[in-house]
């Protein structure tokens, strides 16, 4: 008997589980394997891709620092190598989240886990075993979401997760979705030279952010050479031998195109099919867990859900806030905030970031504000970085200039908006940042000239 049980040991289950181990509380926590510690973010999502990504991007800088005269001439890519460094820091993070696990006195089980009843928990696998706790917490995670007309096929239509085992880079490849994961892999393949479609089925990129950043995006992803469909439907492929011929809905007309691979990125689903929640422990909606304003189960008072498996935004950070959330309830600690901020980010080049209300919210809301926006071209060291594409917007009430949201896309955009997540949660107003020193040159600098602009 645990006083709790953990499902899944992505960034949502480790947190939790080493929070609650150094509270006192006696904590096992279950995923399927070993290779699963850390869960998507670290095996196949944030780590990896970030990986990928940043050696893409060095690759793309490389053409502006020969101009600089670094006599840099790169003749070929080894993706075998750009694995192996990947796997290598896999199992850098992984021996890291299982020393945190270890100190915090977790035990460890490796099996797929299922609900009995509300405390009891099946898990089946190489090692049968029931066990049983107080409170049980769903971690479980998600998966990548099937196209209603395609399934994967090996090496040929892919998902996120299947970019990390391809042996080489695709001379063509088409990107179904244009969300955060699919404008990312895009700019990833493009860098290394694959001829790149986007095809999005709404009439615009990355629907999350404000309209002018999902403009502004398409636009520096076109001069790269990407061609993107907005407003288009797959409404027909074959696998052949040597690609996969799409037939493509444009509206106007539909084209058929070959790719030599096409990756689907269309969301993710929450992982509740193997809980075993039919009989109705654990209310679920379309999938997703149903917890209350304190993440509790809305019919089960012993169990919580955290992570991708909530309908709440599927990022690692926001995970991470939720198991904060979640082990300072368990331990009777006084409860965490459920109205918090959170930086949105897409680590494609250009990069996006966003915090706090969009502009797009604020109009729905009536809220009297007022949009300011400047360009990384006036910002010098946008310039020595060789990227001056894109500009920072802050989004401030009119009467008082509290800042009330902000959004970037362009040269650091995922590291600069932590500046803005400082400044809304302490509430400060565009004259409070004016009367600030920010070190030059630097991309901060945008939003010292920002907020002094009249
Ligand atoms: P997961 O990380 O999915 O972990 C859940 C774990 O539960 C898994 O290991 C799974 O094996 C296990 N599990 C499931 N069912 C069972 C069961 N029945 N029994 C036992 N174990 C089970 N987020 C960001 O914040 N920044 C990024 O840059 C970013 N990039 C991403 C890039 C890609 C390509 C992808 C796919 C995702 C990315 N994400 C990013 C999202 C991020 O990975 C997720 O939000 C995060 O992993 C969610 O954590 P989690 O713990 O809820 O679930």
């Amino acid at each position: 008997m645990y006083d709790v049980i953990v499902i899944g040991a992505g960034p949502a289950g480790y947190e939790v589980a080493s929070l609650l181990g150094s509270g006192g509380k006696s904590v096992c926590i279950i995923d399927k394997n070993e290779s699963r510690i850390g869960g998507t973010c670290l095996n196949e999502g944030c780590v990896p891709a970030k990986n990928f990504l940043e050696t893409a991007s060095f690759v793309k800088k490389s053409a502006y620092f020969q101009k600089c005269g670094v006599d840099l001439t790169i003749n070929s890519f080894d993706i075998a190598a750009l694995k192996k460094n990947t796997n290598c820091l896999i199992t850098d993070l992984t021996d890291g989240i299982l020393g945190k696990l270890k100190k915090a006195k977790v035990e460890i089980k490796y099996g797929s886990a299922s609900f009995l009843d509300e405390t009891t928990i099946q898990i089946s696998g190489a090692n049968e075993e029931v066990i049983k706790a107080d409170k049980i917490v769903i971690a479980s995670g998600s998966t990548h979401r099937n196209h209603p007309l395609m399934n994967l096929v090996d090496g040929k239509i892919i998902s996120s997760k299947e970019v990390f085992e391809l042996d080489s880079i695709p001379e063509s490849i088409l990107v179904i979705g244009g969300g955060a994961i699919g404008c990312e892999f895009a700019t990833f393949f493009k860098s290394l030279g694959s001829a790149v479609d986007i095809a999005e089925f709404t009439p615009r990129l990355v629907p999350i952010e404000d309209d002018d950043i999902a403009r502004t995006l398409k636009r520096e992803l076109e001069k790269q050479g990407i061609n993107i469909f907005l407003k288009s439907n797959v409404t027909g492929y074959d696998v052949q031998e040597d690609g996969v011929e799409i037939t493509l809905d444009l509206g106007k007309k539909v084209e058929v195109k070959k790719y030599d691979k096409v990756l689907i990125s269309i969301g993710r689903n929450p992982n509740t099919e193997d809980l075993g929640l039919d009989d109705g422990i654990v209310t679920t909606d379309r999938g997703f867990v149903i917890v209350d304003d304190t993440l509790k189960s809305i019919s089960n008072m012993n169990v919580y859900a955290i992570g991708d498996v909530i309908p709440t935004p599927a990022l690692a950070h926001v995970a991470y806030y939720e198991a904060k959330r979640v082990a300072a309830t368990i331990l009777g600690q006084s409860p965490m905030s459920e109205n918090t901020i959170f930086p949105s980010v897409t680590f494609c080049t250009p990069q996006i970031a966003s915090i706090g209300q969009s502009e797009r919210a604020l109009k729905e809301a009536g809220v009297d504000f007022k949009a300011k926006k400047i360009f990384f071209k006036i910002n010098g060291k946008a310039k020595i970085k060789g990227d001056d594409s894109g500009f920072v917007k802050i989004l401030h009430e009119t009467e008082t200039g509290k800042i009330l949201g902000a959004a970037i896309i362009g040269n650091e955009a995922t590291e600069i908006i932590h500046e803005f997540l400082v400044a809304i949660n302490a509430e400060l107003t565009i004259e409070d940042l004016s009367k600030m020193i920010f070190a030059h040159p630097t991309l901060s600098e945008t939003i010292l000239d920002l907020v002094s602009a009249h």
